[in-house]
């Protein structure tokens, strides 16, 4: 057996099974391997019968010295056992499992881990996993035992079982890729090491160690292959030729001055534009603080040298927001865009097309629908995606594609400490907007329990009188998104009808079809609306100058960035803004993110909280939000081998750049396989 041979080689799993395990992406025996669990168990601590504790889940192993029967009582079926320790007596029953009345033996030993309760004064331990004992390693009890995110209805120990079969067959064959200096000063334990005790650690520490190396060796592969295309790109030739980077003509139509902080990005952006080199340029910059016109100046330049241009951007909502914009601004120098999304009409697409492919439109906003085959650009020079954390680098790639290695410029309102920022946007350099427009007043934040809504909603009427207009965010979450609908659905009701009366309220969700939702954020942007109810699909980008008032209910839901950009929905005018977090969570960690929320208004310092706040806490069963999921790596968590991660790989990068060394081919190789399997839904 072979690590690049299919599953179906394995012994216990045939067609059947090994079509399950292709829906978790396990198609080779290597994948397998590096399905690594997303939990463990601690079961290492066997005790005596004598010692068990009460309505806990305990451990322990004993000889069967009661033959096994099952009774039947109406529906449920009881099958039992009596084991012995040498320390005392416990009695064991299943449910509904009468074929182990079969499979458990007599006189034989097991390891059994469950919950022991007591019922009608006897002790029972209730359903549990139960492992004969013999020669074989025990792997579902008696030791740390790996828990595996999504089985398709594998059962734990079976997985378990598959697992650790497979892993003692190709044992030999799972070989070190990184180089022996960098294992060396990072001290870092070899790969068959890790991956053994990954699944099966052996005790705490080796699964530290296990984890530690595995996580360098997601981050290391991830970042080396960034900083080799940031390389490529670096020396790849640059044909589109902008020799006239004069924007006063744009200036003179632009409704404001730019900032100083505008105008510092927008030198790096022209001094880019002057090398014979593409640019690839990201643009960090606060909510608000107007990236939107840096875009349109770079669109200008692009338009006014001969080249088209191409802005994408994540929703219908956003793209046609910036269109509207782009629209206005362009009109008026003769610049002719156009628009395109999935959800126009065939006939309007193909006019589009043709439109673009003549290259009598000089400026393509869209969304994903601009990298559709059919889209043909006549001559694209400019590549600007907008908040880029929701697209895939593949999907940058593509629309990159369509041009002869047009300047991209990538645009992001999700502000991150820098260590992050070298790992999701390492290919890019990077330019930050850090001021906001003047005259903007700053947003205060409130943080208050559900005995404050008779005072919020009278705020809001009163806001609403002045003829400005709020949002009111209702979370959802996915497990009950019918329940929770029909909730945000009547509480609107309840809204309009008991509270708000007289008042416009609407309710936007992600459930609505688009020319729905779009139809709503018109009358929004119009003012038809006073108050917004909405689930979070308030995009992060939508900008309504005259709304002030941001209430978010059920506040602890949310994580700090997602807080934060829904905070910058507001403030985006000249009038004073709020933002009105409302929680009754009692957790201690949901108060100190709210409490930080109202103490910060930077982007930048809340996101450098938000990975303090992160860091702390265990490893077990933790998930990461907004960034994008790796295999066993945790960005938050893992920040100081992340740290050592970007320095290991800097220095390989400037002995080795294209990794030719000899002595670095076996790392060449992970690296490219690696990449290959980063698919569109990994989005960095
Ligand atoms: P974001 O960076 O979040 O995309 P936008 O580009 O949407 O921000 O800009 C936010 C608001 O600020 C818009 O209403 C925009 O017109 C305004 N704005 C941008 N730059 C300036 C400026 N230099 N002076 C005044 N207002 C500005
Ligand atoms: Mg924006």
């Amino acid at each position: 057996m072979l690590l690049s041979d299919s599953i179906i080689s394995i012994k216990n799993i045939g067609e059947e099974r090994s079509k399950k395990l292709q829906k978790l992406n396990i198609f080779t025996i290597n994948d397998l391997i590096e399905y690594f669990p997303r939990d463990y168990d601690d079961r290492s601590n066997v005790c005596k019968i004598k010692d068990i504790e009460l309505n806990k889940i305990n451990t322990v192993k004993g000889k069967v010295i009661s033959k096994p029967e099952t009774i039947k009582i109406k529906h449920l079926s009881i099958t039992k056992i009596r084991i012995d320790d040498g320390s005392g007596f416990l009695e064991i029953a299943w449910f509904n499992q009468p074929y182990l009345k079969n499979t458990i033996k007599y006189k034989s030993e097991y390891i059994f881990t469950g919950k022991v309760i007591q019922k009608y004064g006897r002790t029972q331990m209730e359903a549990p996993d139960y492992e004969l004992i013999d020669d074989k390693e025990l792997l579902s009890n008696g030791r740390i035992v790996p828990v595996y995110a999504s089985t398709y209805k594998f059962s734990q120990k079976l997985f378990r079982e598959v697992i650790s079969q497979t892993l003692s067959s190709v044992k030999d064959q799972i070989t070190e890729f990184l180089p022996q200096d960098i294992l060396k000063e990072n001290n870092l334990c070899s790969r068959q090491f890790a991956i053994e005790n990954i699944h099966f650690p052996k005790d705490n520490k080796s699964f530290f160690i296990a984890r530690n190396r595995l996580v360098f060796e997601e981050l290391f592969l991830l970042q080396t292959k960034l900083l080799q295309i940031k390389g490529i790109m670096e020396h790849k030739e640059c044909n589109i030729n902008i020799k006239n980077t004069d924007i006063t003509p744009i200036k003179n139509v632009l409704p404001f001055n730019l900032t100083d902080a505008q105008e510092s990005v927008l030198k790096d952006i022209i001094y880019d534009l002057g090398k014979n080199k593409a640019m690839n340029r990201l643009i960090q910059g606060d909510v608000g603080s107007g990236k939107t016109v840096i875009a349109q100046i770079l669109a200008y330049i692009s338009v006014n040298n001969g080249y088209q241009v191409a802005i994408m951007a994540p929703t219908d909502v956003l793209a046609s927001q910036h269109f509207e914009s782009f629209k206005n601004i362009f009109e008026k120098l003769n610049i002719k865009c156009v628009f395109l999304s999935g959800n126009q009409k065939a006939k309007e697409k193909r006019e589009n097309y043709e439109l673009i492919q003549t290259g009598e439109a000089k400026i393509v906003v869209g969304t994903h629908a601009i990298i559709q085959d059919k889209v043909i650009f006549n001559n694209l020079g400019v590549v600007i995606t907008d908040e880029q954390h929701r697209f895939g680098v593949k999907q940058r790639e593509i629309l990159s594609k369509k041009g002869e290695n047009p300047h991209t410029l990538v645009m992001t309102a999700t502000p991150i400490p820098r260590t992050l920022a070298l790992i999701l946007y390492g290919d890019l350099d990077i330019s930050i907007i850090d001021k906001l427009p003047p005259g903007r007043q700053k947003i205060d934040t409130i943080f208050v329990n559900s005995t404050y809504y008779p005072r919020i909603y009278n705020f809001l009427k009163k806001n609403s009188d002045e003829k400005r207009q709020s949002y009111i965010i209702c979370p959802m979450i996915e497990e009950n998104e019918k329940m929770e609908l029909k909730a945000v659905l009547s509480y609107t009701q309840k809204l309009k009808e008991e509270v708000f009366l007289g008042y416009n309220v609407e309710c936007i969700h992600g459930k609505m079809k688009t020319n729905e939702k779009q139809e709503i954020m018109n009358k929004f942007y119009n003012g038809d609306i006073d108050i917004l109810i909405s689930t979070t699909v308030i995009e992060v980008g939508i900008n309504v100058p005259n709304s002030t008032i941001m209430v978010i209910e059920n506040a602890e839901r949310f994580g700090i960035s997602q807080l934060h950009q829904l905070r910058g929905r507001v403030g985006r005018g000249s009038d004073k803004s709020y933002c009105i977090l409302i929680s009754d969570s009692k957790s201690k960690q949901s108060k100190q993110r709210l409490e930080t929320m109202v103490k910060y208004s930077d982007g930048f310092v809340l996101s450098e909280k938000d990975l303090e706040l992160r860091g702390t806490g265990d490893f077990f069963g933790t998930r990461q939000h907004g960034i994008p999921d790796m295999k066993i790596a945790n960005l938050y968590k893992d920040i100081e081998i992340l740290k050592q991660v970007q320095k290991a790989s800097i220095k390989l990068y400037k002995q080795d750049p294209l990794l030719l060394d000899n002595k670095n081919k076996p790392l060449k190789e992970k690296i490219d396989q690696f990449f290959n399997t980063l698919d569109n839904t990994v989005s960095l």
